[in-house]
């Protein structure tokens, strides 16, 4: 019998789905898949059921629609101070994922290299080898998951296409400083790349730092796809909206890959977004301060048990080194201990690595009602008492 194409084949089931699985059959507490455990925003809520009642429920344009493409816009001008074109340099896609799906569909060519940060997002690297990229990796290491001039120069080269960069990072929790993004832009400028910027958590930043999108660094405007999405900016991450915005040049062949992967997205949801990127100042600044208050009631909570705490600067997620708990398996095998035994479930981070895999480290997702993590920490105290 033929069998189905050998690089997807090549995957497991991804650890997301993994381990909430495994979470339900053992009924833990699952801190691992991030999604926050509230409602969503109300008003935003009622603006897609509004929509879905009373408007529009065929095909909307393939871009977008004019809404949303428009909010998508005035939203990078309000935060970063971006001149963007809606009709030339916007479009909504199916979630960051299918963003980035198209993204790197629509860029690379067969032997273009790929610049990747491990550890990284799980999707990125199937689609750049179903692409036929190559990928050239740049390995961070805890617990400050830095980098170097040396680490770029051993990866970029004149083959280099382009990079893909999540800011803040996931599972990492770390958001890039300028200098860091100043290094990469003057790699990409050596070599002549572009850059894929997932920056799915830009209002999830903590402790008063700012976001500060790869695409508004000297030289860059012209080079970089930004992805953002709803469903973290608006705490609904079943709803799949996502949003690109990039020069003309590089979303042309972006919107060729969209049109044969989904074509469009729900009208009535991209309504909502529409709305919800329009609300006023203190709803971004609130989602931050209430997600770093559930970061911090974590991270004292996992501390005072004995968890060893990265730092997290961004995202749902607080990474802990369990090294100190002198364990003998590897990240993976805790992890599988921890939901069957501790009833918390927990996302092994060398997950998100193909080489130089931390082996102690896994990462707990915050953005949970404070009830819940703190059962979750009571568990975790039963268990390591
Ligand atoms: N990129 C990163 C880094 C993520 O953590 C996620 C989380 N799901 C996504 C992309 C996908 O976002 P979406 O749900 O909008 O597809
Ligand atoms: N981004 C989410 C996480 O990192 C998961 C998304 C998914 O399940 N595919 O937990």
């Amino acid at each position: 019998m033929k069998s189905g194409n050998a690089i997807l084949s090549s995957y497991g089931t991804t650890i997301f789905e993994v381990m909430s699985r495994l979470s339900e059959e053992h009924g833990a507490i699952n801190l691992g898949q991030g999604f926050p455990d509230d409602g969503g925003p109300a008003d935003v809520l009622a603006a897609a059921s509004d929509a879905l009642l009373t408007g529009w429920n065929q095909y909307p344009s393939m871009m977008g629609t004019p809404d949303l493409r428009q909010a998508v816009a005035g939203h990078a001008k309000r935060f970063y101070g971006l001149d963007v074109d809606w009709k030339t340099e916007t479009m909504v896609t199916s979630g960051a994922t299918e963003a980035l799906t198209a993204c790197l569909l629509g860029l690379i060519n067969p032997g273009d290299e790929v610049v990747l940060f491990q550890p990284m997002y799980d999707s990125y690297l199937p689609i750049v080898r179903l692409a036929g990229g190559v990928p050239r990796f740049v390995s961070l290491k805890a617990p400050d998951w830095s980098f170097t001039r040396a680490d770029l120069e051993a990866a970029f080269s004149p083959k280099t296409k382009l990079v893909l960069v999540n800011d803040p990072l996931n599972p990492a929790a770390k958001v890039f400083s300028r200098p860091e993004l100043e290094l990469i832009a003057e790699f990409m400028l050596r070599f002549d790349t572009l850059a894929v910027c997932d920056e799915v958590y830009e209002h999830l930043v903590f402790d008063g730092r700012a976001h500060i999108p790869l695409m508004t660094l000297p030289g860059l405007r012209d080079r970089c796809l930004k992805i953002g999405s709803a469903g973290k900016t608006f705490s609904l991450t079943g709803w799949k909206v996502g949003y690109v915005t990039g020069a003309p040049h590089l979303l042309q062949p972006v919107a060729k890959a969209h049109q044969f992967l989904t074509f469009t997205t729900p009208p009535n949801l991209q309504t909502a977004v529409a709305y919800g990127l329009g609300k006023e100042d203190a709803y971004f600044t609130g989602l931050a301060a209430g997600l770093q208050a559930k970061r911090d009631r974590l991270a004292e909570g996992l501390r005072s048990v004995g968890f060893d705490v990265l730092p997290s600067a961004g995202t749902y997620f607080v990474v802990a080194d369990v090294a100190r708990f002198g364990f003998e398996g590897d990240d993976q095998e805790f992890c599988r201990r921890l939901v069957a035994e501790a009833g918390v479930t927990a996302i092994p981070v060398s997950a998100f690595f193909v080489e130089n895999a931390p082996r102690s480290c896994i990462r707990f997702c915050f953005s949970k009602r404070e009830e819940v993590l703190d059962a979750a920490i009571d568990r975790l105290r039963r268990r390591f008492p």
